[in-house]
């Protein structure tokens, strides 16, 4: 199994690098951000619940994040390649989880990480927030996401890198420019 971690800042490519995955490579996408939008969408009180966290540009509280993701892994196809988790972990604790999840299914994940600068990340945010419809896509709440990303989440990079299984790639360039640095690296795990 193939199972990758798409890491970066909110606005750094992950769920466009996903598509070009998910064509090459056959992997199951798993946009933990499109879970919890399908969720609001049905009007549950779950989704209420959520709705007011996302909006003001916070992060869903670690427990709720983790049931979802070991449901998740419990409803895969047999004959799964791969996943490809995107969004997801945003915390050490959610990282932590996952380990465990994986381990129990003889599972690991490899983390690519978009490194993008933050005027380009801004800029296209923005740029989505024309046509997303997305609540979280205004200035205010892009500034705050992008305060959690280097509080909270960036530190999840480290635990990946202690665990040799982190792969740093410059996610500035054009769509396609940086799929060949993710396609390069996934050639390269593919083989071994
Ligand atoms: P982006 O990466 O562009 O900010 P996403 O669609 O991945 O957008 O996520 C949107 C929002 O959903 C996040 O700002 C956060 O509120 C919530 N969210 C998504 N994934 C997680 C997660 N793993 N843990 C906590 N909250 C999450």
């Amino acid at each position: 199994m193939l199972n990758i971690i798409l890491f970066g800042a909110p606005g750094s490519g992950k769920g466009t690098q996903s598509d070009f995955i998910v064509k090459k490579y056959g992997l199951q996408h798993l946009s933990t951000g499109d879970v919890l939008r399908s969720e609001i969408k049905s009007g549950s009180e779950l989704g209420k619940e959520i709705d007011s966290i996302i909006s003001k540009g916070n992060l869903v509280p670690d427990h709720k994040m983790i049931h979802i993701i070991a449901h998740y892994l419990d409803t895969l196809p047999n004959d799964c390649k791969g996943v490809i988790f995107d969004g997801y972990p945003r915390t050490v604790e959610q990282a932590e989880a996952l380990t465990l999840l994986l381990e129990r299914r003889n599972m690991e994940a490899v983390m690519i990480d978009l490194a993008v600068d933050e005027d380009e990340v801004i800029k296209r945010l923005l740029n989505r927030g024309k046509t997303s419809g997305r609540a979280d896509d205004n200035f205010e709440t892009i500034k705050k996401r992008i305060k959690i990303y280097h509080e909270v989440t960036k530190p999840v990079c480290g635990y990946y890198l202690k665990r040799h299984n982190y792969f740093l790639i410059n996610g500035n360039y054009s769509m396609e420019d940086t799929f060949a640095q993710v396609d390069t690296i996934l050639s390269l795990i593919n083989k071994n």
